[in-house]
């Protein structure tokens, strides 16, 4: 038997100081995961946390040292930066205990979880699935995934945003609402985790619009930075 056109290329993210790539399966995100974003967001209090997805072909790679032009996407207004921990799952794994859970993960990586606002707004607001706002084409930029045995458990940190050079978002990874950790037992849950997912864990306070021509740098402490422009 032949395929009847040729398979869409695997996704795969270089891997920090190795030539090894990291085959990507699948990619959740946290909703509304550090107090003071979930304000801007009109939300306060913990509430148990909350996921969305996006295609494993929305992810665009960042070298270090780079800057990556990705296009203004249509059907949208109000283009939003989000800078966020990516935590990269290297084990299989459901039910997991929050005790074990860094047992499960390979790596960290900085990720911009990028956002049609206005749409997500509206879909919000209608009660309707979240996709045309955050699953779109090239919404997910991320660096090199740093391994754990390089890393350590990353569990604070600075988390931070520029747009041309002004900072944005500037926050602590220590704020997250729900630990990674902790996420990723929750996750775990619901889905089979494999090697190969990335979970985006949430963005700090600060998010904004971004416009053509504007140049996105962001980071985490140990992690690296990234630097991506808005065609
Ligand atoms: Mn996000």
């Amino acid at each position: 038997m032949s395929y009847v056109f040729e398979p869409a290329a695997i996704t795969a993210v270089p891997v920090a100081g190795s030539d090894s790539l990291f085959p990507v399966r699948r990619i959740y995100c946290v909703g509304r995961n550090y107090a003071e974003h979930a304000q801007e967001m009109g939300f306060t209090g913990r509430e148990p946390p909350f996921f969305f997805a996006k295609p494993t072909d929305s992810i665009v790679v960042v070298k270090p040292g780079e800057t990556v032009a990705i296009p203004y996407p249509s059907q949208t207004a109000n283009l939003h930066h989000e800078i966020e921990l990516v935590v990269a799952i290297g084990r299989q794994g459901s039910d997991i205990a929050e005790a074990d859970a860094a047992q499960y993960i390979f790596g960290y990586a900085v990720g911009l979880d990028m956002t049609r606002r206005d749409l997500q707004m509206d879909l919000r607001k209608a009660g309707r699935p979240w996709e045309l706002g955050k699953a779109y084409d090239q919404s997910a930029p991320i660096g090199p995934i740093t391994p754990l045995a390089a890393s350590g458990e990353v569990n604070a940190g600075r988390i931070w945003l520029d747009v041309n050079g002004a900072k944005r978002q500037d926050s602590d990874v220590r704020k997250l609402i729900w630990n990674v950790n902790e996420t990723i037992a929750y996750l775990s849950r619901y889905f089979e985790l494999y090697p190969g997912d990335l979970i985006y864990t949430g963005t700090p306070e600060g998010v904004g619009a971004v416009q053509s021509g504007d140049v996105m740098t962001g980071g985490v402490e140990g992690l690296g930075q990234l630097s991506v422009a808005i065609r």
